[in-house]
């Protein structure tokens, strides 16, 4: 290594290499680079869920003969995403667990939402709470979406 660099010093000392100006890609790349993907270990607690229920509730929308669309935006994976979203809509505690603590869940205490809206049901500021999916569509109306 000391070999190379002392190589590099001689070889721009004597004119035979110089040095090319940074680009502008190349600061980019070094400045927002890091390393990633390494196994790591994690301890964690988590609340525990009864994946029954994601199912329960995905079946009785369907027995009322209704879609499963974000009960917000409506977004229906299966008409955007043909077959591929068949079937697929996420499942919201619309009071948060941590809140709600142990306690028994109602399909009534479950909202559909699409992944978007999910995400921003859980999105809060420092000492904000979760928006209710009624908060966030109020919210959307409000600003005419
Ligand atoms: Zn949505
Ligand atoms: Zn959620």
């Amino acid at each position: 290594m000391l070999n190379a660099a002392d190589a590099l010093a001689t070889g721009i000392g004597s004119g035979e290499l110089y040095h090319v100006p940074q680009q502008a890609d190349e600061a980019d790349r070094e400045l927002y680079s890091a390393i990633e993907g390494r196994l790591l270990v994690r301890w964690a607690t988590y609340r525990e869920r009864d994946p029954q229920l994601r199912r329960r509730k995905m079946e009785a929308a369907r027995r009322r003969g209704e879609a499963l669309r974000c009960s917000v935006c409506s977004f229906d994976f299966e008409r955007t995403y043909g077959s591929l979203g068949d079937g697929y809509i996420e499942i919201h505690h619309v009071t948060p667990l941590h809140i709600a603590g142990p306690s028994e869940t109602r399909l009534s205490d479950l909202a559909l939402l699409c992944a978007n809206c999910h995400r921003m049901c859980h999105r809060s500021r420092p000492g904000e709470s979760w928006r209710t999916p009624d908060m966030l569509r109020d919210e959307m109306n409000q600003l005419g979406r």
